[in-house]
């Protein structure tokens, strides 16, 4: 009877996953302001069903975009009828996805975690892993870590924050979030190595110890859970959230468009079909909500650091303005030397500044909301890599990308540390 379940279980969760049989990766490299024009126009063919990887930018700059198979030859004979430059940066998607998926679920069949030494982190975990890894590593670690509950998710997940606490009463504190975006697995998954490798660096790094001994971090791993459970069972490019709007069949909130940051402004779309739906009002969805209320009740956190991927990018404030921030010349200064630092362990080369100049316009965006509020290190990263994978990173690039990553933070919480009055 038990097995007949679980064949049963396995059976729903295979039919009920999308496949993207056929479905190809396109770079396309738009020369002109023409042609940025009309890759624009197919962004905003809805009907093509296109996944916008990276979006359109400028002349130049790479567009990724997943194509469904049903409209690859028409999307392809657009570009090539306007005379646009593109080539299949992802020949055979469903075969590399198939792969991710053999080697989740080997791995999860090699180790069953049964503390935060054994836990696997060069490889992709799904939810349930992710939560008792970080319930494991609070009870290994009981006077450093401890678990806050910030909110529920719209499917009433609970939305965890590690806190890392040497004592103190509200110390000045350091805020990190990975996969608001539930896609970009490389970011949970380098936020769990986080997670250990400060547990393990306090008492023996110098400078990580220092900055336990003045402030607290603030980790939240799994920042959009529903969408993240969503990636895992149903659609491995599941961007948003998981709300239902009253008047759209369409699902979902880009959490990353609804913050109180010139909310509903260009590089934002109202339409609840959209990928970056700014939601029905500023803070309207409960992942992001919740992070507002428990930012401002701690009201001492000093730097506000959202991590993203895929393009390999290091960017501070602003997003929805070209009007530089006051702190421009620091943030810049300190993103240079972060991205140097990036880049000394394995050579892996981030461009930096401001988000508008950097990528694009866009509204509603956390880091922009946060420097607003005084928290002035806001940042934010696109972890590895600038294309090739994209989304579907390989496992084996977890841990490098984590390692790397690391010093780029170090760089940033040090320089905090030495600027908190
Ligand atoms: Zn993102």
């Amino acid at each position: 009877m038990r097995g007949l379940l679980a064949f049963a279980a396995l059976l729903v969760a295979v039919l009920s996953k999308k496949t993207f049989e056929g479905d190809q990766v396109l770079r396309i490299i738009p020369k002109d302001g023409v042609q940025v024009s009309l890759v624009k126009e197919l962004e905003d063919m809805i009907e093509l069903k296109l996944d916008f990887w990276r979006g359109v930018t400028n002349v130049s700059v790479p567009v990724d975009v997943r194509v469904p198979f049903r409209n690859l030859r028409s999307v392809k004979m657009y570009l090539e009828a306007q005379n646009i430059e593109y080539f299949i940066m992802i020949k055979h998607l469903q075969l590399m996805l198939d792969k991710e998926q053999e080697e989740m679920e080997s791995a999860a069949q090699v180790t069953q975690a049964r503390n935060t030494d054994n836990y696997d982190y060069g490889n992709y975990h799904n939810l349930s892993e992710i939560y008792s890894f970080q319930d494991m590593l609070v009870a290994e670690n009981p006077n450093l870590v401890s678990k806050i509950v910030i909110g529920q998710s719209f499917e009433r997940r609970p939305l965890n924050v590690l806190k890392f606490s040497t004592g103190g009463s509200n110390r000045p504190a350091i805020w990190i979030d990975t996969g608001i975006h539930s896609r970009e697995w490389v970011t949970q998954a380098s936020g769990t190595w986080f997670a250990k490798k400060i547990v393990t660096d306090y008492g023996r790094d110098p400078f990580l110890t220092a900055i336990l001994n003045n402030m607290d971090i603030y980790l939240e791993i799994v920042t959009n859970p529903d969408g993240f459970y969503y990636t895992h069972t149903s659609d491995r490019f599941w961007r948003k959230t998981r709300r239902m709007s009253a008047n759209s069949p369409c699902i979902g909130v880009d959490p990353n468009r609804n913050w109180d940051a010139d909310f509903g402004g260009p590089g934002a779309s109202r339409d609840p079909c959209s990928d970056i739906y700014c939601g029905p009002s500023a803070h309207s969805e409960s992942e992001v909500r919740s992070i507002v209320n428990f930012v401002n009740s701690q009201g001492n956190i000093k730097a506000f650091i959202s991590i993203h991927s895929y393009s390999q990018l290091l960017m501070y404030p602003y997003g929805y303005t070209r009007t530089p921030a006051k702190d421009q010349a620091e943030l810049n200064c300190l993103a240079r030397r972060a991205v140097t630092n990036l880049a000394s362990l394995f050579g892996t080369k981030y461009r930096f500044g401001s988000i508008i100049q950097t990528i694009y316009r866009a509204s509603g965006g956390s880091i922009d909301w946060a420097y607003n509020q005084g928290i002035k290190y806001s940042y934010t990263f696109e972890l590895r890599d600038t294309g090739g994978f994209g989304f579907i990173l390989p496992a084996n690039q977890i841990i490098p990308t984590a390692r790397e990553t690391w010093l780029a933070l170090m760089t940033i919480m040090d320089h905090t540390l030495r600027n908190l009055y």
